[in-house]
């Protein structure tokens, strides 16, 4: 069997990578989107092992030091990772294995497999990225000024990106993301 491809996919907080993901799952059914582990703490609704699998920082950085991490990065003060092992067996089952991670990751995971496909989800503007951060309601202010802060400096990197794409209108980008996927992916299907 062929190997599938590996995307991954930035942008900041707030600019609709989470949606566009799940949204990909269902209009591709050959992804694969690997569950990171994180030192944050759940937010109301997450599930462990579902959305993250939960770690103390003591477990992650035991892992991490085992090399049980493809890439991994401080975020706001926390950990986050993606575990190495289920990305490398699914990209092996010929799989389109898709990773939602910030830009430090990225740039990471393009070192370790330069063949990796880098998208930047941007959201329309600053303005819009705050309103919608607000309107989440998941954060607190100093977050969500946080949030704000580093999104500028992950907008600076875009540019270094295979391909950006602007969420302004949901179905659209969707629609570049399929068809950007599907475009890659077209060579290893068979
Ligand atoms: P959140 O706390 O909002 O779930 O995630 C914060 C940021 O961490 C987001 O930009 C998200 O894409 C990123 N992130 C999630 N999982 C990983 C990971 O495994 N590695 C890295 N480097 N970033 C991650």
């Amino acid at each position: 069997m062929r190997s599938g491809n590996l995307f991954v996919i930035s942008g900041p907080s707030g600019a609709g990578k989470g949606t566009l993901v799940a949204l990909l799952r269902e209009a591709v059914p050959d992804t694969w989107i690997s569950v990171s582990a994180t030192t944050r703490a759940p937010r109301a609704g997450e599930v462990d092992g579902v959305h993250y699998f939960f770690k103390t920082e003591e477990e992650f950085l035991k892992l991490a030091g085992a090399g049980g991490f493809l890439e991994w990065a401080r975020y706001n003060g926390n950990c986050y990772g993606t575990p190495r092992a289920s990305v490398e067996e699914h990209i092996a089952a010929g799989e389109q294995v898709i990773l939602e991670i910030e830009v430090q990751g990225a740039f990471q995971v393009r070192e370790k497999m330069p063949d990796a496909h880098l998208v930047f989800i941007e959201p329309p503007s600053l303005e819009v990225l705050e309103e919608r951060l607000r309107n989440r309601g998941t954060e607190t202010d100093d977050v969500i000024r946080e949030r704000l802060d580093v999104a500028k400096v992950e907008l600076s990197r875009k540019m270094e990106y295979d391909v950006r794409l602007v969420n302004d209108d949901l179905q659209l980008a969707l629609a570049e993301l399929v068809a950007y996927v599907n475009e890659q992916a077209e060579d290893t299907r068979g």
